[in-house]
């Protein structure tokens, strides 16, 4: 056995965390800056939470409320310009992982001031503002994991910002989730999914996160029948938001594999949420494994027979087709390919045929 783990984030887990904890807010600062989504943290209760816990506290605040979901270089650098006036001390995300991306962007943009959104990746190492991440959905596992994804328009693409931001703290409430929308629900929890099968068939998964993932697994496959039946109570997004945590815990060592880089010219070019755009990938990637044996524990972990009986269920829960040509495809699988970094984490040999086989079979029948 040989392996690394680093995870340094600080996680209170339950209902009412933030007002519990609320004294850890004196430590971070006299002035925060909130970042959050324009609707969603003001109905869910977590930024009235916030609002309260630092006044409490005495600690004056600001907040940017523009963020995009994919949120963009554009508005990561126009929060960062407001937050530099401001003299903030630190960052509090709230919402779903595109306000908890950016947050991770404009703490980095605020304490290195020579840095826009074209010089990013010139410099390594960069650090951050202080930063407490508060999630609002359970999908991505942002507020335990390094990477900030943004979009980058001159690129056309999405990519990770190329700086590790770990959040200092992360507050997870499951109450905040109780009002998202069946769709949205769906599409995150097959985030969490795909991260903790993604982080199982890794080639740098450890004994470590492979007991991580099979617990995050079993966790998400008891959530199954319920998200199924649309029947999901406080218990299941408990469940869901501790699977989708472990699953942030893990692809923060192995990294994800390559349904998340093919999915991401999915959502640049024809606008499918992240979660739905790697499950529409994801029958033809395990499709695609020679030795199936771990892809046979991940199916017996969510209580599925077959990858058939996982297409099946797919198939229920997202009802989504892509507008797409072979042209198209053919683009994307070179773009995907292009870059070594996406298809290195993956356990077999795979090249352009794999991949374009991938979206082929998945996008085109
Ligand atoms: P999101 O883009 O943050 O939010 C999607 C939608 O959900 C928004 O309209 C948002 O509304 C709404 N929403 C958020 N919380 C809600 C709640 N509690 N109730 C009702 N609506 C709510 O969605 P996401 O799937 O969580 O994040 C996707 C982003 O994370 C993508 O950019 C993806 O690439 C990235 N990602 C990052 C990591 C990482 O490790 N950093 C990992 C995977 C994915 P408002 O806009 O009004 O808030
Ligand atoms: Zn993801």
């Amino acid at each position: 056995m040989l392996f690394n783990y680093f995870m340094p984030t600080k996680i209170y887990f339950g209902r009412d965390v933030v007002l519990k904890n609320k004294d850890i807010l004196k430590d971070f600062g006299k002035k925060a800056y909130i970042i959050t989504g324009k609707r969603s943290s003001k109905i869910n209760g977590s930024l009235d939470h916030v609002i309260e816990a630092l006044e409490c506290n005495n600690i004056e605040y600001i907040i940017f409320d523009e963020v995009e979901e994919n949120p963009s270089l554009e508005t990561v650098e126009k929060a960062s310009l407001i937050g530099k006036n401001e003299k903030v001390d630190f960052i509090i995300g709230i919402g779903g992982g595109s306000p908890l991306d950016a947050a991770k962007a404009i703490g980095i943009f605020i304490n290195n001031p020579n840095i826009n959104k074209d010089n990013i990746n010139e410099t390594k190492d960069l650090k951050s503002l202080p930063l407490i991440a508060i999630a609002t959905t359970s999908g991505t596992g942002s507020e335990v994991t390094q990477y900030a994804i943004v979009t980058d328009h001159n690129n056309q693409t999405k990519k990770n910002l190329g700086q590790s931001v770990f959040p200092n703290v992360a507050f997870l409430d499951p109450s905040y989730t109780m009002d998202m929308s069946y769709d949205l629900t769906v599409s995150t929890a097959i985030d969490a999914f795909t991260h903790l099968a993604e982080g199982y068939l890794n080639n740098n998964a450890s004994e470590l996160t492979d007991n991580m993932a099979e617990s995050g697994l079993k966790l998400f496959g008891k959530c199954l029948k319920d998200i199924l039946k649309n029947n999901i109570d406080y218990s299941t997004r408990e469940n869901l938001m501790l699977a989708s945590t472990l699953g942030g815990m893990i692809i923060a060592q192995t990294g994800t594999s390559l349904p998340h880089g093919m999915g991401y010219p999915l959502t640049y070019f024809k606008n499918i949420p992240h979660g739905k755009a790697n499950a529409l990938l994801y029958v033809e990637y395990l499709n695609i494994f020679k030795d199936k044996s771990r892809v046979n524990k991940i199916l017996r972990f969510l209580n599925l027979v077959d990858v058939q009986e996982f297409s099946t269920m797919i198939s229920k829960l997202i009802d989504t087709t892509v507008d797409i040509t072979e042209k198209e495809v053919e683009v994307y699988a070179r773009i995907m390919c292009s870059n070594d970094a996406k298809l290195k984490n993956h356990p077999e040999k795979v090249g352009y045929d794999e991949i374009y086989n991938i979206y082929m079979n998945s996008l085109i029948k």
